[in-house]
């Protein structure tokens, strides 16, 4: 058996087109232009990548783009006064300060900063709570990525097993608390927990979000589980060069997965499709215009 492939790019691409659609319809009917403002602080090369993504595929939805980059070693006050400026602007609906930030900030105090209406990257304790709480959210982007390629394969997870692996903010946790509102019965597995290739075996959907390259095994896998991969690893070439593999070994947990999604070309790329969603539907709310059908 081979796994079939769950082809983030194309999904991210048609989720991309309808939240454009979206937009452009929002702006004929109720004047809106949705706006997204991202903050870069210091020039890691990889943050860096990642803010000019977002920045190109914010435009090419129709929306308006605002970067703010600061040097590394901007003070923190700073920092505040910029946010709290962006939190009043009213073309920004939708505020995104890029992590890691540089040492010397303090990221709790900066995203607490962050107007909850505005936090679309869903980090702001008010919107973790409420998903905690399982009522309506801005929600982590990777996390609600994860659910859309998983609703690729399956129209229904409810009653399935699901092991997220990995409790960070940023993925595990949320994407608990996602899972859990499909009525998923949901194993979240950490680095303490005990014998994790026998609780991952008993899942029929398997969610790998650690930080460890190709961690996850074909042994550790149910045959025809389907496999989401969030890892974003780079190692070595032989060439000097860098490559990228996920938490997950590809080639041969293909063989017994039903489904997967590669790295990369998975999850990584519905990330900043779902931040285009989240500002869209973070526009709507402040604006008091009905909810977008994205
Ligand atoms: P964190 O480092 O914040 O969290 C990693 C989690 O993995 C922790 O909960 C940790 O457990 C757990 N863990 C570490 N080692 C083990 C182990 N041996 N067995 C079981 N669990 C373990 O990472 P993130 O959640 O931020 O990111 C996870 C991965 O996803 C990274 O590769 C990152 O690059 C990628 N990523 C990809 C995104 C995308 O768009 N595709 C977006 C965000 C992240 P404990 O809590 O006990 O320490």
């Amino acid at each position: 058996m081979t796994a079939r492939i769950i082809d983030g790019k194309t999904i991210a691409a048609e989720l991309r087109a309808r939240v454009a659609d979206e937009v452009a319809r929002v702006k004929r009917e109720h004047n809106l232009l949705p706006g997204l403002a991202v903050v870069l602080v210091g020039n890691d090369p990889a943050s860096e990548v990642y803010v000019r993504s977002k920045h190109t595929q914010t435009q090419a939805a129709g929306m308006a783009s605002f970067e703010h980059k600061l040097p590394a070693d901007v003070s923190q006050d700073e920092l505040l006064a910029l946010i709290a400026r962006l939190n009043r602007d009213p073309a920004v609906h939708g505020i995104l300060v890029q992590l890691p930030l540089p040492k010397g900030l303090h990221t709790e105090t900066i995203i607490n900063a962050i107007d909850p209406a505005k936090d679309v990257d869903g980090l702001h304790p008010h919107n973790a709570g409420r998903l905690a709480g399982g009522f309506a959210a801005l929600s982590p982007c990777t996390p609600l990525g994860c659910i859309i390629l998983t609703k690729s394969v399956h129209a229904s997870i409810e009653g399935m097993n699901a092991i997220v692996i990995g409790r960070s903010n940023l993925v595990g946790r949320p994407l608990l608390q996602l899972l859990l509102n499909e009525n998923a019965t949901v194993t979240i597995a950490h680095s303490r927990s005990r014998d994790l290739p026998e609780l991952t075996r008993r899942a029929d959907l398997v969610y790998a979000a650690v930080g460890r390259p190709e961690m996850v095994r074909a042994d550790w896998v149910k045959p025809g589980a389907t496999v989401i991969d969030v890892g974003i690893n780079r190692l070595p070439t032989t060439e000097g060069k860098t490559r990228l593999v996920g938490d997950v070994a590809f080639e041969e947990v293909r063989r017994v997965a039903g489904a997967i999604t590669p790295v990369p070309g998975g999850v990584g790329q519905m990330t900043v499709a779902c931040l285009l969603v989240n500002t869209l539907r973070a526009a709507c709310a402040i604006a008091g215009a009905p909810k977008p059908a994205v």
